[in-house]
């Protein structure tokens, strides 16, 4: 599974995110350096946390590949998160 791919958002706990969605941990504090979003990959499922940058249209740079990787294919881009309303969110790394 290549190409782009728009994530829908999820607003429930973020280890129930089903795939194809995107979430945040509801405890986590405003700020948001640290504050964690997760992506479920849309092809096998996998939950993780994005490390990438994501701009205030909710577009995430670098690609996306899952951490399933080799068992998983999915390498996505460009990806956009729908109903982004974070702002920036600077690359972890
Ligand atoms: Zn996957």
């Amino acid at each position: 599974m290549t190409g782009s791919y728009d994530f829908k958002r999820w607003a429930g706990d973020w280890w129930q995110t089903p795939k194809g969605h995107w979430s945040t941990a509801a405890t986590a504090p405003a700020d948001w350096k640290t504050k964690s979003v997760f992506l479920s990959c849309p092809a096998c499922g996998e939950v993780a946390s994005l490390p990438h940058a994501v701009d205030q249209e909710g577009r995430v740079t670098p690609s996306v590949v899952c951490p399933n990787g080799p068992k998983c294919p999915m390498h996505l881009s460009p990806v956009r998160l729908l109903e982004w309303n974070l702002g920036t969110k600077p690359s972890d790394r």
